[in-house]
């Protein structure tokens, strides 16, 4: 599980955007425009612009589950 005060200190790599929790697993930029989506793996936000890109096209309730 993400510590709440890393959830207010992370902001996405790529607009600077806040960053929510969604379902314990990803963290999605704030930004309508930029959607990137970030995966948490093993307790890890994978906070890599590379990685937001994969995602920024599917809606966050069909966001996959993170293993
Ligand atoms: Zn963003």
């Amino acid at each position: 599980m993400v510590e709440k005060w890393v959830l207010d200190i992370l902001a996405c790599p790529a607009c600077h955007a806040k960053v929510e929790l969604v379902r314990d697993h990803w963290l999605v930029c704030q930004n309508a425009e930029c959607r990137r989506k970030y995966p948490i793996r093993d307790d890890i936000p994978q906070m890599l612009i590379e990685e937001g890109d994969n995602y920024r096209d599917i809606a966050v309730e069909d966001l996959p589950a993170v293993s």
